[in-house]
């Protein structure tokens, strides 16, 4: 990867899809491993993808170039647990100093943020979500099969330390495992000055723990039970994705409802994702997707084919996706395949 590049990106090819939709967002899963196996995103027994078989680092960063030379301005790196990829720093360094990349964020389960928070930090991360579902020691183990939550705690201290523009924690709820949980994680994150996100399970991969249909918990629900405790201001701010944004009063942090069953998030859709393997997938819940790595792996020293790979994807991105907690599972790829 480049040591320095500060010239400015050339102005090329805008990416705009068949429904006018202007693309701004890419994110990009780096592994599809994890040091955690959360029950609604892995099966227990989970095959990972041969470490051959991923994007090398150089790779990862000549697809992210090319995006941000065609008008990306925001990337988000995730997995999988991102933070466990081997060298993964060196890929946040190097975007970091993308000229055109104004957004560089990560999503991560906080388990490595002890190690790699101030670093992050100076090689340029704006904002990081941390997941966290519990805020019980006992709940978080059996809820992610193997983790320890005082290791998360312990990241989201260090993140805070490090001073990001914004952090927020991630939240799946699920009926009856954590749902009574809303306030209590939503007062932990206010206390920290921190943003929270409600995810609505989605139906990704066969898992064998429980019944999604079961346990679904609407965004709807969770509003509701934080509005037995806050005023909640609905705010229009948008990040062009699927999440709807509350103040709460007389508070900074704002909780956010990521809700791909009950409310539909693509009509302005801005964002394509890059698996760790190197496929260019147009929408999270649909397959339609374009292999980039043969591209990139064919053509060594020329991004032309590359570039017009990803212009050409463009036209495949379909106009919504399909999820339907009914009729599992949707798409047999798991989250962490796909990068969440
Ligand atoms: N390992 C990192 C983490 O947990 O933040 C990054 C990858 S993880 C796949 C990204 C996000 O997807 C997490 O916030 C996780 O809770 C969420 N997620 C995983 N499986 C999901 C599913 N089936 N439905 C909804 N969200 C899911
Ligand atoms: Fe790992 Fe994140 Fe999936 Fe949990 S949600 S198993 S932390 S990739």
């Amino acid at each position: 990867m480049p040591e320095t590049n500060n010239k400015p990106a050339p102005e090329t090819h805008r990416l705009t899809d068949r429904f006018n939709r202007q693309i701004t967002y890419l994110r990009i899963s780096v592994t599809d491993r994890c040091d955690l196996r959360c029950v609604y995103c892995m099966s227990e027994d989970m095959k990972f993808v041969p470490r051959s078989q991923l994007l090398t680092l150089e790779e990862l960063y000549r697809v992210a170039k090319s995006f941000v030379e065609m008008g990306v301005n925001k990337i988000r790196i995730t997995g999988g647990e991102p933070l466990t990829r081997r060298g993964i720093m060196q890929l946040f360094q190097a975007l970091g100093r993308l000229p055109g990349l104004n957004d560089l964020t990560l999503t991560t389960n906080g388990t490595q943020l002890t190690r790699y928070a101030q670093a992050l930090k100076t090689a340029g991360v704006t904002r990081i979500n941390i997941s966290l579902d519990t805020l019980q020691a006992d709940r978080f183990h059996e809820m992610t099969r193997v983790g320890d939550i005082q290791r998360t705690l312990n990241g989201i201290d260090a993140a805070l330390e490090a001073g990001f523009k914004r952090l927020k924690i991630n939240t799946v709820i699920l009926k009856d495992r954590n749902h009574d949980e809303v306030v209590d994680l939503v007062r932990f994150a206010e206390a920290r000055g921190m943003d929270i996100s409600f995810i609505e399970e989605m139906p990704l991969g066969v898992i064998s723990d429980h019944d999604r249909q079961q346990v679904f918990y609407s965004s709807d629900q969770v509003l509701q039970d934080i509005q037995q405790y806050y005023e909640t201001i609905p705010t229009t701010e948008t990040t062009g994705g699927p999440a709807r944004y509350y103040r709460l009063n007389g508070s900074q942090s704002r909780v956010g409802f990521i809700s791909p069953h009950s409310h539909n998030f693509c009509e302005h859709c801005n964002r394509v994702r890059l698996t760790a393997e190197g496929r260019l997938l147009l929408c999270l819940g649909q397959e339609h997707s374009m292999d980039l790595r043969r591209v990139v792996r064919a053509n060594p020293l020329d991004e032309a084919p590359l570039r017009q790979a990803i212009i050409d994807a463009m036209e495949i991105k379909p106009k919504g996706h399909e999820f339907d907690l009914s009729s599992q599972p949707v798409l047999f790829r798991h989250m962490n395949v796909t990068g969440g």
